[in-house]
This record gives structure tokens, C-alpha cells and sequence, in this order.
């Protein structure tokens, strides 16, 4: 069982997650057949279904939930100036380390970053130690503020955090090192602290567009959905007579040359992104920022996976275009990790697309009677870090009242890839007949599943370790009184209903409008 009171190691979690995502065909090493390649992966029949559904949850809360945001669909391959422009090609780079002794190369920054969750996870001992010893008389603020080990850590993170943040800022490779050299961070492999020195490494894929004869042109796969958007700006806003504050979203294709391949679907080097670019009169982006914050937490929490499993972190090191930045994290198994980003982006891009375009890119404010060029504030979601997070967090070992055990995937029903599975006890008498009746029933509305192999026992766990939220059983009762069993997921209840109610309460718990109305 994937338990979150012990933190696991992301190869201990991962170990279980993609054994479990291979076998139910939720996810598989791309390429397999040819021993697979680094950090690619492919979506089956059922993650297919589960990474739609997350997709189709975002678009709908940001389209139709706000009548001031519409969707775009941009190309991947854009002009090769786009990417000057946007300061890609010039500092969109990771810090990177080797091992001499594994050969196992690392991102300086994400050694340093874990180096400090090692140590907030000392804390988060040193709390839960206090509390046992001190029950109801425990005070855990004043505990926090006077225990000396805690104070000790805390001191030494908020050191760390701080060098880290200058060292990355003032871009002083040799202090970076010297950082991991001073904390005595070892590699997780070989144990040793040899380590190269720090260089930096451009995230982007190159290739070429058109013949060498015609002349060949270095193009780039975008390393973000975003600029799509901010180079479609003024397309929209004519054609859609977008007034601001409004937004632009997208749904697409990324890719970035990751150094580190060791992550499963949490980094990717070919992954799919969700952005969203609210375009806003300049000197309110703060006011924005907080808003798009909360709404972006909202969107989370009204999942039910725990609001105490949601933190937001703001960025020490802001990037080359930011004014302000936080990561909305989830507590994965292996710990708190960024799984949204949230930026004020100020007039950066459009600013500079102005610049290298050569054509006016401004917004003529009918209230101010003046032209200016928009801010922006973006909420940008990694698609396949979000199944992660789904498929980690749901993911159970259960031990039956019945001494049996079973594997259950308690996803949030209206993101289940399988709403129900239809199931006749029996494979004759007139049962499958029934059965079939009652797919064409449902099979508009929700994705259904028939099956009549194997036990029922059998058939619902099956069912449990996909995370079908419910199985419709048939028996040779159902011919006569036209009524069936139904079970639930989570609690495994059953009851027995009419076939013509079947419909509402399947739907009263896995429409998606049922969380999209959690939102305001
Ligand atoms: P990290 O610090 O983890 O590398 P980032 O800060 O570079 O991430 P952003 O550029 O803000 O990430 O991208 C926005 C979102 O895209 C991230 O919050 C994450 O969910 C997703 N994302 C970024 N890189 C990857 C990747 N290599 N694989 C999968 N998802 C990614």
C-alpha cells in the first residue's frame, strides 16, 4: 500500500506504480519492444481515457466556467525567432552535475532541493515525536519555535535556500557545487561525493524544417505550450473582440531534453502541458496573481484527493520573465513536488515579441483611452504529472474483512477511465441479453465495460484495480423483477436497484459538471 505516513523513495513508489500502470494498460515504456526509451512513455486503452478526462476537466473549468477565456490549438513547430524572443535559446538551462564514480548525471538545483526536503522531513519527525510524548498538553507552534534540533534544521534549510536562490540568480555555477560540497551531498548511487564540475545545458530539441539544397532552417521543438498563445495574441483578440482581462488556454505537446530520466511520467522529455495566459492592464498582476491562486487550488481540492495534501511554495528564484511565482505542490509519495506553476509574467513576452516581430502588439483600453501592452499571469499544469499525482494518490492495498486483500485505484469518478462495468452472472439463460440492453442504455452517457468472464469476484477485482467507481451485476432475478445489483468502488456496498434508475445514480457521481459546480 502506497502509505503517506511513511514517505516512500520514488523508485519504491514507481516500482509499484508502473508495474501496476503496464499490467491494467494505463501507461508503457515507449518503444518497448526496443528496450524502450529514456523518459518516454505512451498512454494505453484506460490512461488514455484517465489523461482525457483530466483534460477535458481543465478546458471546461477554464472555458466554459469563465465566458472571458477561449481555447487555442497551436502549432508545435513555430518560427525559430520565437525562442530568441522568449529567451529560450539563451537561458533556458539546467545546472548539471556528474558523478565520477556511478557516471550518473544530475541537476545541481534538484540535488540541493532535495538535500532540504531531507531536512524537512527531520522536522516533520521531530513534530510527530513531540506530539506522541506530549499528547493534549503538545503545543505545537511554541514546539516549532523553541525545540533545538528543529531550529537547528530549520536554520541550516533557510541557509541552504538562500544560497541556492543567489547562486542560481547571479548564475555562479562554481558556488552551486560548492553548496553540494559544503552540505555533503552524496549520489544516490555510488554513495561518493567526486563530483565535476557545474555546467549549464540547453532543455531544447533542435531539427531541421525543409531540404539542405533550399536551405535548411534550425527550428525548435517548443520546450512550452505558452508562446503559441502569446503569438496569437492579437488573432484572438481581434477575432474573438476579447476585452481585457481575458484569457487564452491550450492543450498540447512540450518537450524538453530533461537530464534526469529516472522520474517515470513525473519528467518527461515529450510531455503535455495545460496553459492558461490571462491577458491584464499592468499594475494589477498581484491582484490577478492571488486570484488565479485560489481559483487554481480550488480547481485541485475539488477533486477530494485532501486539501492537506495541496501546499502552494513561492519561488526564491524567479524565472527570466517573472515579477512573481508560486508552485502549487502535491504531496506524492516521495514527498511535496511542484505539479502547477503559477507566474506573473509581466509584459515580458509580448513585449518581446514586439521587439523581434517588428509589429505592434498592444491593447487599446476604451476606459484609459490609451494603448498599452498587456500583462500576464499564467497557470501552467503538467498533464501527465497530474495522472501521477491521480494514479499515486489512489492507488490502495486493502485488506478484506474476509482475510482476502484486493488492489483498489479510488480515482475521483468523474476522472475514472471505466464508469461501469456491466456484468451478467452468468454467460446464458437470457442474462447477457439483459446485459447488453442495459449497455445500450448507458453506453451514451458513461464509458462502459462488459464482461462475463471469470467469478464475479473475479470480475469486481478487476473492475477495483482499474477503478471502475461502479459494477451493475444481472441475475436471473433481474429477468423478472427488472431489477440489478450495483456495488461501489470505495465501500464495496451493494444495492439492489431499479435497471431504470441505474442511470441517475450513476450519473449523480460521476458527471464531470459535478465538480465543475464546486467551482465558483
Ligand atoms: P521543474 O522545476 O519540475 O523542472 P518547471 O518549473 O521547469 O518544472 P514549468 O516550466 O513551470 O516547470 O512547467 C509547468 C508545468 O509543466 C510543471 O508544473 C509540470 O507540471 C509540467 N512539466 C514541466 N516539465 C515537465 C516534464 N519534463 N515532464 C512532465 N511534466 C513537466
Amino acid at each position: 500500500m502506497i502509505n503517506y505516513n511513511t514517505i516512500m523513495t520514488q523508485e519504491e513508489l514507481f516500482k509499484i506504480l508502473v508495474s501496476h500502470c503496464k499490467e491494467y494498460g494505463f501507461i508503457f515504456p515507449s518503444s518497448e519492444i526496443y528496450d524502450g526509451l529514456g523518459a518516454v512513455y505512451d498512454y494505453g486503452q484506460l490512461g488514455s481515457e484517465l489523461k482525457n478526462n483530466i483534460k477535458r476537466y481543465w478546458w471546461e473549468a477554464m472555458t466554459r466556467l469563465h465566458e472571458n477565456i477561449v481555447g487555442i490549438d497551436s502549432a508545435i513547430f513555430m518560427h525559430p525567432r520565437i525562442w530568441e524572443a522568449s529567451g529560450h535559446v539563451g537561458a533556458f538551462n539546467d545546472p548539471l552535475i556528474d558523478n565520477k564514480d556511478s557516471k550518473k548525471r544530475y541537476r545541481a538545483d534538484v540535488l540541493i532541493e532535495d538535500y532540504i526536503g531531507k531536512l524537512e522531513e527531520k522536522i516533520e519527525k521531530d513534530v510527530e515525536k513531540g506530539k506522541k510524548k506530549f499528547a493534549d498538553a503538545f503545543n505545537e507552534e511554541q514546539f516549532r519555535a523553541t525545540n533545538p534540533n528543529v531550529l537547528r534544521n530549520q536554520k541550516k534549510i533557510d541557509e541552504v535556500k538562500k544560497r541556492m536562490a543567489d547562486a542560481l540568480n547571479a548564475n555562479d555555477l562554481a558556488e552551486l557545487r560548492q553548496i553540494i560540497i559544503d552540505c555533503e551531498i552524496a549520489c544516490p548511487i555510488s554513495g561518493t561525493k567526486n563530483w565535476t564540475e557545474v555546467r549549464q545545458f540547453n532543455l531544447m530539441f533542435s531539427t531541421q524544417m525543409g531540404s539542405v539544397t533550399e536551405g535548411a532552417n534550425v527550428i525548435y521543438l517548443r520546450p512550452e505550450t505558452a508562446q503559441g498563445i502569446f503569438v496569437n495574441y492579437l488573432n484572438v483578440q481581434k477575432t474573438g473582440r476579447m476585452k481585457i482581462p481575458f484569457g487564452i488556454a491550450q492543450i498540447g505537446k512540450a518537450f524538453r531534453n530533461e537530464i534526469v530520466a529516472r522520474q517515470f511520467i513525473f519528467r518527461m522529455r515529450e510531455f503535455e502541458q495545460m496553459e492558461m495566459q490571462f491577458f491584464i492592464k499592468p499594475g494589477t498582476e498581484l491582484d490577478w496573481f492571488a486570484k488565479w491562486k485560489e481559483n487554481r487550488m480550488a480547481w485541485h481540492t475539488a477533486l477530494g484527493m485532501g486539501d492537506e495534501n495541496y501546499r502552494f511554495h513561492d519561488h526564491d528564484k524567479l524565472a527570466h520573465y517573472a515579477n512573481a511565482a508560486t508552485d502549487i505542490e502535491f504531496r506524492f509519495p516521495f514527498g511535496f513536488k511542484e505539479l502547477e506553476g503559477i507566474h506573473s509574467r509581466t509584459d515580458f513576452d509580448l513585449g518581446n515579441h514586439q521587439k523581434f516581430s517588428g509589429k505592434k502588439i498592444q491593447y487599446f483600453d476604451p476606459e484609459l483611452g490609451e494603448n498599452y501592452v498587456p500583462y500576464v499571469v499564467e497557470t501552467s499544469i503538467g498533464v501527465d504529472r497530474m495522472v501521477l499525482a491521480v494514479l499515486s494518490h489512489s492507488y490502495k492495498e486493502e485488506q478484506l474483512e474476509n482475510g482476502e486483500s484486493r488492489v483498489v485505484l479510488s480515482i475521483p469518478a468523474p476522472l475514472a477511465p471505466v464508469k461501469v462495468a456491466v456484468l451478467p452472472l452468468i454467460k446464458k439463460d437470457g442474462l447477457p441479453e439483459l446485459a447488453r440492453e442495459i449497455m445500450d442504455e448507458l453506453k451514451y452517457d458513461f464509458n462502459c465495460q462488459y464482461d462475463e468472464k471469470d467469478s464475479i469476484g473475479k470480475r469486481y477485482r478487476r473492475q477495483d484495480a482499474i477503478g471502475t467507481p461502479f459494477c451493475v451485476t444481472i441475475d436471473h432475478d433481474s429477468l423478472n423483477d427488472r431489477c440489478v445489483t450495483i456495488r461501489h468502488r470505495d465501500s464495496m456496498q451493494q444495492e439492489r436497484v431499479k435497471i431504470e434508475d441505474l442511470h441517475g445514480i450513476i450519473a449523480k457521481e460521476v458527471n464531470l459538471s459535478n465538480i465543475l459546480k464546486k467551482l465558483k
